[in-house]
């Protein structure tokens, strides 16, 4: 899935269409009104955290690209139909794939809060230590992906955060020490951008501690890959020294109840349905 930092990187390819009138627009998707999109000028682009804003006069287009979504400037994939394609005059056109568009009326203000982008200029971590502790008893593995307080971690970023700043993703968040609560609000924002400048130079994977890692890059113990929480994605930790706080039931494992896999010895498992 995009996280935040590839909004970045599309917002700024798509940002040299701002200012062009739309000639036509077609495309599978039930959402857009094509007709109203013909002669409309597109005043700017726009992302907070996995939305792509494009905003016209009096509406704008969010598309958020969900799992498999994509964008193409100028040719179209081959044997795809666009979820919606924009051809604007002067000949350029912007093709949008797999993705969930929505047009959204009026100020985007009203919608969006955008101290809560990590990637945002308004990014407040004050306000995300404000909506964490609201929720005392969420897994922080879960409340890192909650995109109403952080938008655009992804499960790459909540992965290496919490490694970064070794923390046990089965931590809930009143158990974490405010010090380190602190410290890992900051090291969503600052992982973010370390992601978004390895993707810049297509070297994103060969950093990665933790996600899809087999071995502890500080003290060689095997990695375990869970699927916790309300949130149930891949998630890679290290039980060694990744620090635990919350305390498990009595006599019982931490991980009692959740399917573990020790990374060294074992084959694949199988993926469960994401909630959603
Ligand atoms: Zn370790």
């Amino acid at each position: 899935m995009p996280e935040g930092p590839s909004l970045v990187l599309a917002r700024e390819a798509l940002r040299p269409f701002a200012g062009l009138t739309v000639k036509s627009a077609d495309g599978n998707t039930t959402q857009v009104d094509f007709e109203r999109l013909q002669g409309s000028t597109l005043k700017s682009v726009r992302s907070w955290g996995k939305h792509l804003l494009l905003s016209f006069n009096k509406f704008t287009l969010r598309i958020h690209f969900l799992m498999f979504g994509s964008y193409a400037i100028g040719t179209p994939k081959a044997g795809r139909t666009p979820r919606l394609a924009i051809h604007f005059e002067g000949g350029e056109t912007i093709f949008i794939y797999t993705a969930s568009i929505k047009t959204i009326e009026g100020s985007l203000s009203k919608v969006y809060d955008w101290s809560a982008d990590v990637m945002s200029t308004r990014w407040s971590s004050a306000n995300a230590i404000v909506k964490l502790k609201a929720k005392p008893q969420t897994l922080i593995c879960d409340a890192l992906l909650n995109q109403e307080i952080f938008s655009g971690v992804g499960n790459i970023i909540k992965n290496e955060v919490l490694f970064r700043m070794r923390t046990h993703p089965l931590n809930k968040v009143a158990d974490i020490p405010t010090a380190r609560l602190k410290a890992l609000v900051d090291d969503a924002r600052v992982y973010s951008f370390l992601f978004l400048k390895w993707k810049r130079k297509f070297e994103l994977k060969k950093h990665w501690e933790v996600h899809t890692r087999k071995k502890c890059p500080r003290d060689a113990h095997a990695l375990v890959k869970i699927y916790p929480g309300t949130t149930r994605r891949r998630t890679f930790f290290c039980s060694h020294c990744q620090e635990l706080f919350s305390k498990p039931p009595r006599g019982k494992s931490i991980l009692a109840g959740i399917a573990t896999t020790p990374l060294r010895n074992s084959g694949p498992i199988k993926r469960h349905k994401k909630a959603r």
